[in-house]
């Protein structure tokens, strides 16, 4: 097999080395439930907790304002089916975006069969939501206000500071995905005035299947799993020691490095982004220009199908991703791209590129390489044949 160019850290992540290290002892070693009664567990438990404080001090929360969950899907699932419980009797209107991931679009759109009322913002190009339009939204029934802090397709960071501030003036809870946020770009619950924020390891160097919830404190959301008494009666299910520590290990690296990635990962993208508009014809670039995650790199390439792309770019060992990990396999385009106003037919042929600081200069100039010889062959193709009956669902 070829050497694996990975540029898909958006989906996921490597566990970095310190991270796996760090669990290691807790799967055969100290493997106890921290919950029991013995002198192995209390360390186990004391494990846990510091890997709790660690996270609340990255975004300037208590350590009992930190809940760990199974991952990014649970905590937003926690979040606002826990807020629409909490309030149903004040009531029962939610406010959203078009582009959430569909760990929050999903959840509401099944409480909208619960009997709840959803209001789904617009974005604006560049997949931006104006503060304005939220708070025209919001009723004397509005109970939550649940908008990404970034979005994991193409990158935009959305306004949350001026959405937290109205959503403190009018009383209302404010929830953000942070799960393409956390570890690599500040954030400070206080000062955004988040309520609820979900996040999850396995996209910063952690491993999969372990997240968390920031619920601050004062808000008794009820628990989405019942059982034991672990997470302070809120999350039910013996403790994910290995996991938890991998998490905590993972989020203290990240933040060290933070600047110095954010400065390197967008250098390494800007120049990325700049040889692709210059070198390659008929493309746009998604996303927000500055306001955007420092890795992530979408564009919409004409006259192909992103799928097509994304296949070649494989036999060259390297891995991208069309639109959402969780969306593909659907033949429909992108609710991100759509949402920012790109026509389907154009959507088809988006590309996600999602860097990290393990990728370098000579792998981004080989893809390159690479993604001209696709492009020019596969729009060779295209234009024999002639507009494909896809081309033709722009008269819808
Ligand atoms: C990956 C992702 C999730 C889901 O997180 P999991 O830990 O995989 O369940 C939710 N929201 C966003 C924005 C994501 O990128």
């Amino acid at each position: 097999m070829k050497p694996l160019i990975y540029l898909d850290h958006a989906a996921t992540t490597a566990v970095r080395k310190e991270a796996l290290d760090a669990m290691m002892p807790y799967f055969m070693e100290h493997y106890s439930n921290p919950s029991s009664m013995y002198q192995s567990a209390f360390e186990a438990k004391e494990k846990t907790e510091e890997a709790r404080a660690a996270i609340a001090s990255l975004i300037g929360a208590s350590a009992d304002e930190i809940y760990f969950t199974g991952g990014g899907s649970e905590s937003d699932n926690w979040a606002i089916k826990g807020v629409a419980q909490l309030l149903r009797e004040k009531g029962r209107h939610i406010i959203t975006t078009a582009i959430e991931h569909h760990a929050v679009l999903h959840t509401c759109q099944w409480l909208s069969q619960q009997g709840y009322e959803v209001t789904y913002l617009p974005v604006d190009s560049y997949g931006m939501v104006s503060p304005e339009s939220v708070e025209e939204a919001i009723r004397p029934d509005t109970i939550l206000i649940s908008v990404m802090y970034a979005n994991n397709e193409i990158g935009t960071i959305e306004p949350i500071r001026e959405i937290g501030a109205i959503a403190r003036k009018y009383g209302i809870f404010f929830h953000t995905d942070a799960v393409q946020a956390f570890a690599h770009v500040p954030i400070h619950v206080g000062e955004e005035k988040i309520d609820l924020l979900s996040a999850s390891a396995h996209k910063f160097g952690g491993p999969k299947g372990v997240g968390f919830l920031y619920i601050r404190s004062g808000i008794l959301l009820e628990p989405l799993l019942h059982g034991g008494a672990q997470e302070r009666g809120r999350r039910a299910g013996t403790t994910n020691v290995p996991g938890i520590v991998g998490m905590g290990t993972a989020a203290v690296l990240a933040a060290e490095t933070m600047q110095e990635r954010m400065r390197y990962e967008s250098a390494l993208r800007d120049a990325f982004v700049q040889r692709i508009l210059s070198e390659i014809p008929d493309v746009k670039r998604n996303g927000h220009p500055e306001q955007c995650l420092p890795g992530i790199a979408n564009f919409c390439f004409s006259s192909v199908e992103g799928e097509s792309v994304l296949l070649l770019l494989d036999l060259h060992g390297i891995c991208a991703s069309s639109g959402s990990a969780c969306a593909s396999g659907s033949e429909d385009p992108s609710h991100v791209l759509l949402a920012a106003g790109v026509s389907r037919e154009l959507a088809r042929g988006s590309v996600r590129f999602s860097l990290s600081q393990d990728n370098t200069k000579e792998e981004m100039d080989f893809v390159i390489d690479c993604l001209k010889d696709i492009l020019s062959s596969l729009r060779e193709i295209s234009h024999q044949t002639g507009p494909s009956e896809k081309e033709e669902t722009r008269w819808e």
